[in-house]
């Protein structure tokens, strides 16, 4: 069994469907049900993205290895609407990133753990810090506390919607 963390990030359409549903599938993965984060609002980065987006963090359990775990979360994101071959960062119905897998570093061609620059990304730290306050970067060792206060500051909103 392994602990994973997934970041769930939506800016098209109906943003809160699309977390809930998305949600419900990572329970489908998880042994437990998953912890979950309070929704973010958060500014878009990048140029190829335009619409505010929802971000939040589950923690999950799953029996599936890690390679497995990002197959079924690209599945999910194709299913579900998000046109593969979109420039990166564009807008989505739905991103599905592996934060973390079991403390492991893992550096495949198309896997990469912990996901890449999460620890810069305050729109991953904020809930990642709410439900894991303990959190340490594997690699550095550094607190998500830390991480906060180094990250770039870009506006990133806790909502109190119910997802
Ligand atoms: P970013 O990766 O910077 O958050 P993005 O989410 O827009 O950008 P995508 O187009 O969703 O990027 O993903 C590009 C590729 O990243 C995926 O095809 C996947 O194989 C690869 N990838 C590498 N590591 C991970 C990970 N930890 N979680 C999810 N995808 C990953
Ligand atoms: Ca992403
Ligand atoms: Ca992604």
């Amino acid at each position: 069994m392994a602990k994973a963390v997934i970041a769930l990030g939506s800016n098209l359409g109906d943003r809160l469907a699309h977390m809930s549903h998305a949600r419900r599938f990572l329970s489908t993965l998880s042994t437990v049900p998953p912890v979950a984060s309070s929704i973010y609002e958060t500014e878009p980065v990048g140029e190829a993205s335009t619409h505010r987006y929802y971000n939040a963090v589950c923690a999950i359990e799953t029996e599936l290895d890690a390679m497995s775990l990002l197959e079924a979360l690209k599945g999910y994101e194709q299913e579900y609407g998000r046109d593969p071959s979109a420039p990166r960062w564009s807008n989505r119905t739905i991103d599905l990133d592996i934060i973390d897998y079991d403390r492991q570093v893992i550096a495949r061609q198309r896997l990469h753990v912990p996901h890449p620059e999460y620890e810069k990304r305050l729109f991953v730290l904020d809930p990642l810090q709410e439900i894991l306050p303990g959190w340490r970067d594997v690699r550095s060792g550094e607190t998500v506390d830390a991480l906060i206060a180094s990250s770039h500051k870009i506006e990133v909103s806790k909502t109190s919607l119910k997802w």
